[in-house]
């Protein structure tokens, strides 16, 4: 539920209200916008009387909160929100590139990628540690092996890493990972969402194979109930009717998530169309329509690469994305501020 209050509200009776809804358990959110306050409340509203709220001198209008996310709610807090990640961050004015190979195959396939996409102008580098295949029998993934590698790379670089957690047994090993990805797979593992709230580390979790916009912010909800609001939303393709590509990229997202939450949204173009040819116009229109950022798979020798090689650029083809991307990014659309 939430208060509009009217401009310069009687502070006698504005402390009355807080302490009514105080004695209720439900706890009040201010935000000052430059016309309006307006309180937030998070709690068990279904015994408030709206009516009486109405009525009283020092509030304009009250609305009931039909989405069941508060914390990832935009309502609730108007600013975006910037995830910091080692030097750099996630949202705001710094537009993100995580650039890598899907999985960690050798020290030099992941230093050489590496090097290659930081000079590029990635911000993040990626790689699967922790593969969630299709198959049992196609590559698992170095697992803590890959870590080890991953995290050489870090060091070469100075690039903060990504890689995915498939189980909370694992979690033990991400100690030094920078951005913890909960893969689409695993977007509704609540027990794992729910751990990964009490780290307080940035999670990226992509959207689920066939999950709304409202699953997705609701599994965000999983993570900052436990105290960690550091979350990164990624649209990966959804499953639709169509076969041509991989996924159906649902850029529509990215305007709707900016409206209904403040965490920053970033697009993975590779995943959501499997080839590698459409990474690019993908990339760029993701980056048109006001995305915070990408996450782009490259492999230095796509054609062997162990894990998804049809849809992995070469670090010049990676380079070339990054030169459209960055002509766009001054043209971007950027959400006007709601009135
Ligand atoms: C990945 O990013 O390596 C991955 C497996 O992606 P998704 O969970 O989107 O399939
Ligand atoms: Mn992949």
């Amino acid at each position: 539920m939430i208060i509009i209050l009217k401009k310069n509200p009687e502070e006698k009776q504005l402390t009355n209200l807080m302490a009514w809804l105080n004695s209720m358990n439900i706890s009040i959110h201010p935000t000052e916008g430059q016309t309006h306050t307006i309180l937030g409340l998070v709690g068990d509203t279904s015994h408030v009387d709206i009516d009486l709220l109405r009525a009283l001198d020092i509030v304009e209008d009250v609305k009931r909160v039909q989405e069941p996310y508060k914390n990832a709610n935009r309502k609730f807090h108007e600013d975006d929100t910037i995830v910091k990640v080692g030097d750099t961050q996630v949202g705001g004015d710094v537009f993100s590139v995580i650039a890598g190979p899907c999985s960690i195959e050798t020290e030099e396939q992941i230093c050489e990628v590496a090097e290659a996409v930081k000079r590029s102008g990635a911000t993040m580098l990626r790689g699967g540690a922790f593969k969630p295949r299709t198959s049992p029998y196609a590559f698992q993934g170095l697992r803590g092996h890959g870590l080890e590698l991953l995290l050489k790379a870090k060091k070469l670089t100075g690039l903060p890493v990504v890689t995915e957690i498939m189980d909370l047994s694992q979690l033990s090993l991400f100690d030094e990972v920078d951005v913890i990805q909960v893969g689409a797979r695993n977007m509704q593992n609540f027990e794992l969402l729910k751990e990964l709230g009490h780290t307080g580390k940035p999670i990226l979790i992509k959207r689920g194979l066939s999950s709304t916009l409202q699953e997705l912010l609701m599994s965000a909800e999983y993570v900052m109930a436990g105290g960690n609001d550091n979350v990164i939303l990624c649209e990966r393709g959804i499953r639709t009717f169509e076969t041509a590509t991989r996924n159906t990229l649902d850029l529509s997202c990215v305007p709707m998530l900016k409206k209904l939450t403040h965490l920053p949204v970033i697009i993975d173009p590779s995943h959501a169309t499997g080839i590698s040819w459409m990474v690019k116009p993908m990339a760029m229109a993701a980056t048109a329509c006001g995305a915070d950022g990408l996450m782009i798979e490259v492999h230095n020798d796509p054609k062997k690469a162990l894990c998804d090689g049809a849809q992995s650029l070469t670090p010049a083809a990676f380079d070339d994305v990054m030169q459209a991307v960055n002509a766009i990014l001054p043209h971007a659309y950027k959400m006007p501020k709601e009135a």
